[in-house]
């Protein structure tokens, strides 16, 4: 029997859902949905069956070799295996930042590399999971025509490839103006309906919300709780990583509020199976110009509650570096809150000059990080300043995206072109070419770096 798994309320309204209906919210309520799992049927697996089939499929053959489809009875069960749409996604380094967690005083940190990825992002990891079930619905006889998404620009680069791989057309809204070069190419290369509008993300949200109330397009944000899915498999590739042992913290950049929602999702679940026995403290990472979440649990915490939704404004996000989480009324705020309830999460926020700092910092170190990766940075030295973190702690940043998407974000940086001080800014040096004198002054340079370190 394939295990079995359904769309369900989160609000707790009983009606169970087939994962093959066109369905985004709860026609009850009007609450976010979410997959449930049969957990009894999981768990005739044991523990340690489980860790040994997920490590064997990572060693073995293509589709569940994907760190999304190794683990797929607790992801998508009910996608037959010649639909799976994968492009390779998953398995991605859980880096020791041996030379960062030093400079900030630290022992043991890790980067879960998540932008090494075939379209740079962690999106791939939801993206897989929904359009394998967008084409296990094709084939079921489903009259779905399309699958269209509202985006920062990593959720329609990945949509577009997916699309593209499973031959199903695309239609992408992107707010003009707000997202980098390489995004926006992503999906004019892979032949998607590109639409351009003259509004903010929460705007192309609305309005991709009113053209999915027809139900031959298919919704492709993360409102879709199939993504949730494929994205929570990056706690299952943590634990698997660090030899199935449960890290402290994990920090996770946070805009639309989709991918803390799912971290907790699969760390909860693990611990459900018994593959692990407790739960990391998620910290939700915002910037300051983006930040509802952080102002909903600042407020929370002057006020000496546990956060709630009622303490949740939505604001007009400013503009960011970190233009992926510009997010002023995140779609999953609900299950962030939940999220944040189960794992005992805080939320902390980066400035501009913060994220951007940290972000070079960690290039300094080799790595090569995208700004929302410089706001979970910026986020950590934060809390291991002020203590809340230990520093003998084993903490797992989340890094969202690939540096290389964020050339112009780098590229000002390092030219000093911003509003605050670049500390780590690198500027190249214009040596001539006579070989005598690009040599002494290549000498001169060196002594002077040697002076700086
Ligand atoms: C989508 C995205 C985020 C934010 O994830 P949410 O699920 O919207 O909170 C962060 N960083 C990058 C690079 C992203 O593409
Ligand atoms: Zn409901």
């Amino acid at each position: 029997m394939r295990p079995s798994a359904w769309f369900q309320c989160i609000r707790g309204c009983a009606a169970r859902h087939p994962l093959g209906e066109v369905l985004y919210r709860c026609p009850t309520c009007d609450g976010l949905l979410e997959v449930v799992h049969d957990m009894d049927v999981l768990r005739g697996r044991t523990p340690q069956s489980w860790r040994e089939t997920i490590g064997a499929r990572l060693g073995g053959s293509w589709p569940l070799r994907s760190g999304v489809w190794s683990a797929w009875e607790m992801v998508q069960p009910q996608v037959q295996p010649e639909n799976i749409v994968s492009l390779g996604e998953g398995t991605s380094a859980l880096l020791p930042a041996t030379r960062y967690a030093a400079a900030i005083g630290m022992g043991e940190l890790y980067v879960k590399q998540c932008g090494t990825s075939h379209t740079g992002s962690f999106k791939d990891l939801g993206m897989t999971v929904l359009v394998s079930s967008v084409k296990q619905m094709i084939s079921d006889g489903s009259p779905v025509r399309a699958v269209a998404c509202a985006s920062t620009g990593d959720t329609s680069a990945a949509l577009a490839a997916y699309g593209a791989a499973a031959g199903i057309p695309v239609i992408v809204l992107l707010p003009a103006g707000k997202i980098s070069a390489a995004q926006l190419l992503q999906p004019i290369a892979h032949g998607a309906l590109v639409c351009s509008l003259d509004t903010d993300f929460d705007g192309c949200m609305r309005v991709v919300q009113r053209l999915t109330h027809d139900p031959t397009l298919y919704l492709g944000n993360s409102l879709n709780s199939l993504r949730v899915e494929g994205q929570k498999t990056i706690a299952v590739e943590i634990v698997q990583q660090l030899g199935w042992e449960v890290p402290d913290w994990v920090l996770v950049p946070g805009g639309n509020l989709g991918n803390v929602s799912a971290i907790a999702k699969g760390f909860a679940e693990l611990r459900e199976l018994g593959i692990i026995d407790r739960l990391p403290r998620l910290v939700c990472c915002q910037a300051a110009r983006a930040n509802p979440l952080y102002r909903a649990f600042a407020k929370a915490r002057a006020g000496g509650r546990a956060l709630t939704e009622a303490d949740y404004v939505a604001v007009t996000a400013e503009t960011t570096q970190a233009s992926a989480i510009q997010i002023g009324a995140p779609v999953s705020l609900p299950k962030a809150v939940a999220a944040l309830a189960l794992n005992d999460g805080l939320v902390e926020e980066a400035t501009e000059a913060e994220l951007a700092d940290a972000a070079a910092r960690g290039d300094r170190s080799g790595l090569f990080c995208c700004p929302h990766t410089g706001v979970a940075l910026a986020c950590l030295d934060k809390l291991v300043h002020r203590g809340t973190i230990a520093k003998d702690a084993r903490v797992v940043v989340i890094s969202t995206a690939h540096g290389l998407k964020f050339g112009e974000f780098k590229s000002r940086y390092h030219r000093g072109d911003v509003e605050f001080p670049c500390t780590l800014a690198n500027r190249p040096h214009d040596v001539g070419s006579e070989p005598e004198a690009v040599v002494s002054a290549i000498h001169r340079l060196l002594d002077r770096v040697g002076q700086a370190s």
